[in-house]
């Protein structure tokens, strides 16, 4: 059973203040996984995790990761405005991105932030937007095939992200003929993944790839970049992945691989999900019960709020507050307002009696969540919300208003004159 920060009283009381559907994110849980995830790599004298901004791009909670020492991977303008504007400057920046505009790169050089090219052609996109090469630079790497000795992650040459290994040496040489004097190499070859094998084996491939770097072009890397990909339990069944655990695996290989080589890069992750996934909550009331073919629960959310069941199929877990131990009702599709079938949080879930103005909570919402959200149908984005370690709720993002929606339209006075009617 998947449990709540929070109670049914919490609930009624928050309702009263914000009209549903809003997200709630949990700070202690997401400081308590910041810490754990530091321990784990403790034994790392550079280690630093570099959240992933597109996966909870609000203020509030990035800076709240910044206090605890995280940097920000980013991969547009306004991403990397966010880090500058929560307390990221320089090196607490990765810009990691492909077909990376002009104004990206620059927006990047201006912050002083690591650039981490995607492609072997971006050395020339990269001097021609700013003008020079920057004295550190990080290289993305696609091996082509991954796998862990648990199972196989599937081969990578569909993969748009990454250069060869060719590629990635050619670069290197370049790159140090242009005066670069620090290099770091990244790879992400995998998404939501509760393998505990995922980043030792990770760790395998690029710990491997730092030796030949060493032999072949007499670089030692300053850091290497393990990215995100670690996966979160969204199923009751499913089991946390131990990052202690993991930690200690990937110094093993570090050990093996990199110390008798006199290499001792810092390592750096980039985990998104694995940070803020299971501390966000979408909260949302029930507005209709229907029996047709199926038996359905309509709520005031959409997939324009949470999108992730709409376009992957992907299961968030729903709890009942105050009925968490109440027996089953039947099976439910639990439906949103878009015009679109696919806009269901759950399919046949079996759920407690519920009725109109009951709310509910979807689990596992804080990353990738209202980030990916958007307006389709003129749904208007939800607020964000943060239960304080002290029990407080702060408004971190206001809820988007008919105003806001309207702000960015070409509107005749006219239609102005119409609007300003209704
Ligand atoms: C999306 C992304 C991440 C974060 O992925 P999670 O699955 O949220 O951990 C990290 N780095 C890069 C380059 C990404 O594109």
């Amino acid at each position: 059973m998947k449990s709540l920060p929070f109670n049914i009283e919490d609930v009624r009381r928050w309702a009263e203040d914000y009209p549903t559907p809003f997200y709630v994110y949990d700070e202690k849980g997401i400081r308590d996984t910041v810490t754990a995830l530091k321990e784990a790599f403790s034994w790392n004298e550079g280690f630093r995790e570099y959240f992933a901004v597109k996966a909870t791009p609000t203020p509030a909670v990035l800076r709240l990761l910044s206090d605890l020492g995280c940097g920000f991977d980013c991969a547009s303008v306004p991403e990397i405005m966010l880090a500058r504007c929560s307390g990221a400057e320089g090196h607490g920046i990765i810009l990691s991105s492909n077909e990376t505009s002009r104004t990206e790169y620059k927006a990047a050089y201006d912050a002083g932030a690591i650039i981490n090219l995607d492609d072997y052609t971006q050395i020339d996109n990269l001097e021609r937007s700013i003008g020079c090469i920057p004295d550190t630079i990080c290289l993305r790497f696609n091996p082509g095939a991954f796998g862990t000795s648990n199972d196989i992650i599937g081969h990578l040459y569909d993969s748009k992200f990454g250069m060869t290994e060719e590629q990635l040496m050619a670069a290197i040489s370049v790159l140090k003929e242009k005066g670069v004097r620090e290099f770091g190499v990244h790879a992400m070859l995998s998404s939501c993944s509760l393998n505990e094998d995922y980043y030792p084996s990770l760790a395998e491939e690029l710990f491997s790839l730092a030796v030949r770097i060493k032999e072949s072009q007499g670089v030692s890397l300053s850091f290497i970049d393990m990215s995100g990909g670690i996966g979160i339990p969204y199923r009751p069944e499913e089991k946390p992945v131990d990052i202690r655990a993991v930690g200690a695996e990937v110094k093993k290989v570090y050990d093996r691989l990199l110390v008798p080589e006199g290499i001792k890069p810092a390592i750096f992750t980039e985990l998104g999900r694995f940070i803020t996934g299971p501390h966000g909550y979408l909260l949302t009331s029930v507005i209709g019960k229907k029996h047709i073919y199926k038996e359905y629960i309509g709520v005031d959310a959409t997939a324009s709020c949470l999108m992730r069941p709409a376009i992957y199929g992907s299961y968030h877990h729903i709890t009942v507050p105050g009925r968490e131990n109440a027996p089953s009702a039947g099976t439910f599709d639990v439906v949103g307002s878009l015009c679109e079938n696919n806009d269901k949080f759950a399919i046949d879930r079996e759920l407690p009696e519920l009725s109109e103005g009951d709310i509910i909570v979807i689990h596992d919402a804080g990353a990738h969540g209202h980030s990916m959200g958007y307006t389709y149908n003129g749904k208007l984005r939800p607020a964000e919300l943060m239960l304080m370690e002290d029990r407080e709720l702060k408004l971190i993002r206001r809820a988007q208003t008919v105003d806001d929606y309207f702000a960015t339209l070409d509107c005749d006075n006219d239609f102005i004159d119409a609007r300003s009617r209704l």
